[in-house]
């Protein structure tokens, strides 16, 4: 029953969307949508000292930008507490979870006399059992009885069997004595009434997932599938960290990586899929699959990011390639195209886009079409710039008045104008990508002049020849 699928990202908003968040919501897509499944969001803000709207906004962005969208709306957590308590009420009136009245100095007082006669320091409260006769009128908790005996298996798509002795695990609070449910018990109710069929998230919550097993086996819900996957590291194995790139993925937009080589990137960051390494969208959906996931961390590499993303910035529809540079410009408060120059960038695309990794690089390539006249030319242009080439960029304009504007065309003008005068046409080049572009590394003389078109490259050799 593929069709049933349901997976959910669930980011406590705490702060940015940072590259680990990413991948766990992207493999969820992934797992999603490759199977005709859903793909839900949830805030988890019931921590209500952490959580702050600016975060939410921001993991939203984040998602929004690497094209992660889910279905339906994006859930609070912190909204649901009615219906959490509800689930705690019920377990505490089918006898499977109880009132415990300890305070804190008696739970503390029975861990220390446990330490000192070198017994498990895990709280058992005397209240489990407790005739409800004698419940004193004061404030309680609820705990949920867990299993002291035998053992919760987690059967992990990713880390296998893993088996936890129940004896390690106490009862644990399901409603705090001021009435608010706890995060575990939120997590499953939510899952639960969510649907969710696959939990697909980070490996520090492995430990998580044999209690929150607990309140599924209570309530006689089935449980979900889980994948715990690795944590990312950073080149050196070691543990991610900022100066690492642990970056917030507005970052990585920032600094100009296209959103599909970042997918491309992330989805292969832990996962793999035979010896590939660049594939589509389309692809990664088909492909994607829990038993592909390593065990072991996996390590960020920029050189692969980069190279992923230059690969995707060539295979990119013009327009849709055009649509990102201008969010990048955007996101990175810089100037937005003038309808003129985003034509022009649009028809320049073509020799552009199989020469960069990323868009700064892309807007680099591309200064002969951001350049106003005229054209100031860079040191090394300058030198190409001569009074020599100048009076063969004078004498060159006319024969260009009226030949036709195609590659072909243009090519046959030059080298025949080039062969006239016994000049190779590279030392033609010079002078006229110094003109054109104001750079001495462009892409073709050609291609820029068909980008440009008559008049304008015209004015810039006149420009450049009068300069
Ligand atoms: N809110 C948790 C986190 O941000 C995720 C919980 C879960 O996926 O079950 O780490």
């Amino acid at each position: 029953m593929t069709s049933a699928v349901v997976t959910r990202f669930a980011p406590s908003p705490t702060g940015y969307l940072h590259i680990g968040g990413a991948r766990t919501a992207l493999f969820n897509w992934l797992y999603a949508r490759g199977r005709g499944g859903k793909f839900l969001l949830r805030i988890e803000d019931t921590d209500r000292e952490r959580s702050t709207p600016e975060a939410t906004a921001a993991i939203l962005k984040g998602l929004d930008w690497l094209g992660l969208d889910h279905d339906g709306k994006a859930i609070s957590q912190f909204e649901r507490a009615d219906r959490h308590r509800e689930v705690a009420l019920d377990l505490l009136a089918q006898g499977k979870a109880y009132k415990c009245f300890s305070t804190q100095d008696e739970i503390q007082a029975f861990r220390d006399a446990a330490k000192e006669e070198g017994r498990s320091t895990l709280f058992q409260s005397p209240w489990r059992d407790a005739d409800p006769s004698t419940h004193p009128d004061a404030p309680y908790v609820i705990r949920l009885k867990t299993a002291t005996e035998g053992q919760t298996i987690i059967e992990d798509e990713v880390q296998g069997t893993v088996k936890i002795g129940n004896d390690q695990l106490d009862d644990m609070v399901l409603l705090r004595s001021d009435g608010t449910p706890v995060y575990m018990l939120a997590v499953v109710v939510d899952d639960y009434d969510m649907g969710v069929t696959h939990v697909i998230r980070g490996d520090d919550h492995l430990n998580n997932a044999a209690r929150q097993m607990g309140i599924y086996t209570a309530m006689g819900w089935p449980l979900p599938v889980y994948a715990h996957i690795p944590l990312i590291h950073g080149p050196d194995g070691k543990k991610l960290s900022k100066r690492h790139g642990a970056l917030g993925v507005e970052e990585y937009q920032a600094m100009g990586y296209p959103a599909a080589g970042m997918r491309n990137y992330l989805a292969r960051l832990g996962w793999s899929h035979g010896d590939d390494e660049f594939f589509t969208d389309e692809q990664a959906k088909e492909w994607f699959d829990l038993n592909g996931i390593g065990k072991s961390p996996a390590r960020l590499d920029f050189k692969k990011l980069e190279n992923l993303c230059g690969q995707h910035i060539a295979i990119a529809e013009d327009a849709s390639l055009l649509a990102e540079i201008e969010e990048f410009l955007a996101a990175t408060n810089q100037p937005a195209l003038s309808d003129a120059k985003k034509e022009m960038l649009g028809n320049a695309l073509f020799c552009l886009k199989d020469r960069a990794k990323i868009f700064p690089e892309l807007i680099e390539k591309a200064a002969f079409v951001f350049a106003e006249r005229p054209i100031a030319p860079d040191e090394k242009a300058e030198k190409n710039l001569d009074t020599v080439s100048r009076g063969i960029l004078s004498e060159l304009t006319p024969h260009l008045q009226n030949a036709s504007w195609s590659r072909d065309a243009l090519e046959e003008v030059m080298n025949t104008f080039a062969e006239a005068r016994g000049l190779k046409f590279g030392k033609l080049a010079g002078p006229l990508r110094a003109a054109l572009s104001g750079r001495s590394v462009s892409p073709s003389v050609f291609d820029m002049m068909i980008v440009l078109g008559r008049e304008e490259t015209l004015a810039r050799f006149n420009d450049a020849a009068n300069g």
